[in-house]
């Protein structure tokens, strides 16, 4: 059997979220062997979320844990709680005999079918170009005879991993086998989550290049726009109320 694909989705709750869900969900439905692991940044698993996944027909997980205050300030790394609530998770519910990759998938950006293809044969860590970051069309992993030696980036390329989190996959015994990886808050700079999580699980001549040597874009780091709610009315006028 194919390996699963378990992708880690923190998100939260504003405006733009069912619809984001709903892009991504359109997207993962189409990936055989998928599980969804959907981590709510809230202190309960709300109700649009829960039914949403429900309805959705996925083979999913649905958890949450809320980020203190204190680091939500900007310039903090984001999900850091999420994303290691779902590594735990992982690390609870599955075993040596269990077969998959684990992807970090935020609920903003743009997934094509084949980047799943790709990551599916993931045997250690595998790295990919992702487009629209850094300040740059695209930033890569630079391949030499079939190994990472450098990166292409327009964002402090000094970082032991110059990748945003969208770029990389970690087969699941990688993830079992070192119990003690996690995402960082205390030390980590901004930017420096993916650098700081990788070190802790593989090198850089280890890293395995997907899409054609780290040559083709299957995933783009795209960012809604912040919705113009000015012309909501202070007080509910509709006769119905809707979830949107
Ligand atoms: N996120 C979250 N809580 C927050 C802010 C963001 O759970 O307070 C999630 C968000 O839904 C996304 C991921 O963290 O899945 C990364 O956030 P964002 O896309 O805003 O970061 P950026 O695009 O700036 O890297
Ligand atoms: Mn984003």
């Amino acid at each position: 059997a194919l390996p699963v694909i378990y992708a880690i989705t923190p998100t939260y709750n504003r405006p733009v979220q069912k619809a984001e869900l709903t892009r991504l969900a359109n997207t993962f439905r189409q990936v055989p062997r998928f599980h969804w692991i959907v981590v709510e940044d809230s202190s309960v698993r709300t109700e649009l979320v829960a039914r949403f996944l429900a309805r959705s027909g996925m083979q999913y997980t649905h958890l949450n844990i809320f980020t203190p205050r204190r680091f939500k300030r900007t310039g903090m790394p984001r999900a850091t709680e999420q994303r290691n609530t779902a590594l735990s998770w992982l690390r609870s519910h599955r075993s040596r005999k269990d077969v998959g990759v684990v992807f970090f998938a935020d609920d903003d950006n743009t997934y094509s079918l084949e980047l799943f293809e790709e990551m599916r044969s993931t045997r250690g860590v595998s790295v990919w170009p992702v487009g629209l970051v850094s300040g740059r069309r695209y930033e890569r992993p630079i391949v030499e005879k079939g190994k990472v030696v450098g990166w292409y980036t327009g964002w402090r390329p000094d970082r032991p991993f110059a990748i945003d989190m969208a770029g990389f996959a970690v087969n699941l015994q990688v993830v079992l086998g070192s119990p003690r990886a996690l995402f960082k808050r205390r030390g980590s700079q901004p930017g420096m989550q993916e650098s700081d999580f990788l070190k802790q699980i593989t090198k850089v001549g280890d890293l395995e290049p997907k899409a054609n040597n780290c040559t083709t874009v299957l995933v783009w780091h795209t960012r809604t726009e912040k919705v113009n709610l000015g012309n909501e009315p202070k007080h509910r006028q509709d006769s119905v109320v809707i979830e949107v």
